[in-house]
């Protein structure tokens, strides 16, 4: 059975938080609850540039419910920067193998 998970490609996250908002109303989760929170990531932790990471949290279900009925999960449709993809990982990993800064990310 196909296993899925999350591309995430940080080198384009600018840090807008839209990906969060857009996981809480569509979960419709309380104040303190996060699907995904978007880290920070300093100069002087990452050698000299500034980056955003969109960090799923063990709250996420890759949005199986809005998967069932064909559309993308809630975060990936709102980024307006592509930085996540939803796919089979396998298919993930592959395109992982092209691109540098990417991160895969699979449920529990
Ligand atoms: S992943 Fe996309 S929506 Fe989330 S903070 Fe980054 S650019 Fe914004
Ligand atoms: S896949 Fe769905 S549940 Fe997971 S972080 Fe994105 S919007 Fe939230």
């Amino acid at each position: 059975m196909s296993r899925y998970g999350l591309l995430i490609d940080y080198d384009f996250c600018i840090g807008c938080h839209v990906c969060e908002v857009a996981c809480k109303q569509k979960h419709r989760r309380p104040a303190e609850e996060w699907g995904i929170q978007v880290m920070e990531v300093s100069p002087e932790i990452s050698g000299g540039k500034l980056y955003y990471f969109p960090f799923p949290t063990d709250h996420c279900n890759l949005c199986g419910k809005r998967i069932a009925k064909g559309l993308q999960p809630a975060c990936v449709k709102n980024c307006q920067a592509g930085v996540m993809r939803f796919g089979k990982i396998v298919e993930l990993v592959e395109d992982m193998q092209k691109k540098p800064r990417t991160v895969l990310w699979v449920p529990h």
